[in-house]
């Protein structure tokens, strides 16, 4: 064994020269090994790390370990350079970055999928888990419910199923994996059932169960004493082949019910919960997520009024001014509405009927504008729309719309209330190689106004 620094206990040996590179667990095996491995898996900072154990722990006589180890370890090495080779190899597939996101246990999942493009996350069957598969490494991870975080990975994107392993049904009341499948009497729900092929007498029309008609070797009625020779002339066989002892009841065949045997909720099995669990890997919208350090869900920038927030339309506004600087057919108008109560101490209906105004406007504003159009809001009160391609008139258009909405009902500006709308175009000098940042606030604290009449 080539480890320079044997430590005592379950102190891992560290691995790289620079910088720690992974750890390797030394001189354990067995449960004492898959908690070691456990506890360094949970470590929030380096728990995506590569992990091995050197290879005197490899899982032979503890065999009932090896699923488990599998998925926390990541492998067996002989000696430090050995763990020093298989771990670059790691960090290559994640471009060498030492900052791979961590902060949640989605990103820390997806850090150690990067790490390991080859691989797929692979659950292990553990009949003493509610579920039967567990994921050891996204519960060392910190998470207590691992089909959520693996079905909403998968559904922005991150990662994909590679491969269905199992196909669950669930109890309903308490997800559990633990179903008995039980025959019972369709009659009284009873449990006392038996297989008894049914007599039919052609004499007196009695049913009954076989053994009831049997005398000696030959088959006689028991209500009407007729002795049963020819089936078919004297008797037939009908298709009720269960008996119930309960309440005698005969059936053809019997009601089966799914009853948890963890929480003892009983249904129809066609009402268990169907779960597919899987293997999982990287997509490449993870891969490129995970190393921009953007693993976490982007908020959209359309907001459901159908304005934007205002970082995407300073965004926009910064392409579409790049545009217009570089290419002569590009142009563009940037406009400002504002309104706002023109002095504090006015009185209350002003302040109601401004507050139903700015809903209004909020509300109603994207359906002014026309396909390419942007709006946002970046306060109360102050509203942005970006016009690319909009000549003089779709500008008066807009314009007239708007001055229509900025009046009370009556048509006339609101009391008390003042109304600006501002309007910059890109042929403007001030508009010149301004980012939107810029032009918002160039257009913002211009003096030559438009005032709302
Ligand atoms: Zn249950
Ligand atoms: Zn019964
Ligand atoms: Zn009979």
């Amino acid at each position: 064994m080539a480890f320079k620094t044997l430590n005592e206990g379950n102190n891992p040996v560290a691995v790289g020269r620079e910088r720690l590179l992974g750890l390797v667990i030394v001189g354990l095996s067995g449960d004492e090994l898959v908690q070691a491995a456990l506890h360094l898996r949970r470590d929030s900072t380096r728990g995506h790390y590569p992990i091995f154990a050197d290879t005197q722990a490899w899982p032979g006589q503890e065999a009932s370990q090896g699923p488990i180890l599998d998925c926390l370890l990541d492998g067996y090495v002989t000696g430090e350079d050995d763990a020093l080779t298989r771990a670059e190899q790691y960090w290559a597939a994640a471009a060498d970055k030492t900052d791979l996101p961590v902060h949640n246990s989605d990103a820390r999942l997806l850090s150690y999928l990067l790490m390991r493009p080859d691989i797929d996350l692979a659950p292990i069957r553990d009949w003493a888990s509610p579920e039967i598969y567990r994921y050891p490494l996204i519960e060392a991870f910190g998470v207590t419910d691992c089909a959520e975080l693996l079905n909403r990975l998968a559904a922005r994107g991150l990662i994909r199923r590679q491969s269905i392993v199992e196909r669950l049904r669930l109890c309903p009341a308490c997800h559990g994996g633990h179903a008995l499948f039980v025959d019972i009497c369709p009659n009284c729900e009873g449990l006392e059932i038996e297989q008894d092929q049914s007599l039919h007498c052609f004499t007196c029309g009695h049913v009954a169960g076989e053994r009831a008609f049997l005398a000696g070797a030959a088959l006689q009625c028991p209500n009407c004493r007729t002795r049963l020779r020819h089936i078919g002339t004297d008797y037939d066989r009908p298709m009720e082949h269960y008996g119930c002892r309960q309440c005698n009841e005969r059936f053809i065949d019997p009601t089966i019910v799914a009853r948890c045997s963890i929480c003892n909720h009983q249904t129809r099995p066609e009402r268990l919960i169907t779960r597919e669990i899987g293997r999982y890997t990287l997509t490449e919208q993870g891969r490129v997520c995970v190393l921009a350090g953007m693993t976490d869900e982007m908020p959209s920038p359309v907001l459901p009024d159908g304005l934007i927030t205002p970082p995407a339309f300073e965004y926009l506004l910064s392409w579409q001014s790049a545009l217009a600087d570089h290419h002569r057919q590009c142009f563009f108008t940037l406009l400002m509405l504002r309104m706002r109560r023109r002095d504090a101490s006015s009185d209350a209906p002003a302040d109601t009927q401004l507050a139903r105004k700015l809903h209004e406007l909020s509300q109603r504003i994207h359906h002014a504008l026309e396909a390419g159009e942007l709006a946002t809001r970046t306060q109360e009160g102050e509203f942005w729309i970006l016009m690319p391609q909009a000549g003089e008139e779709r500008v008066r258009e807009l314009m007239q719309t708007l001055e229509t909405w900025l009046t009370d009902d009556s048509g006339r500006p609101i009391a008390g209330v003042d109304l600006q709308a501002r309007m910059m175009a890109s042929n403007d000098p001030r508009a010149s190689g301004a980012d939107g940042a810029a032009l918002m606030q160039r257009l913002a604290s211009t003096t030559t106004e438009r005032a709302h009449a």
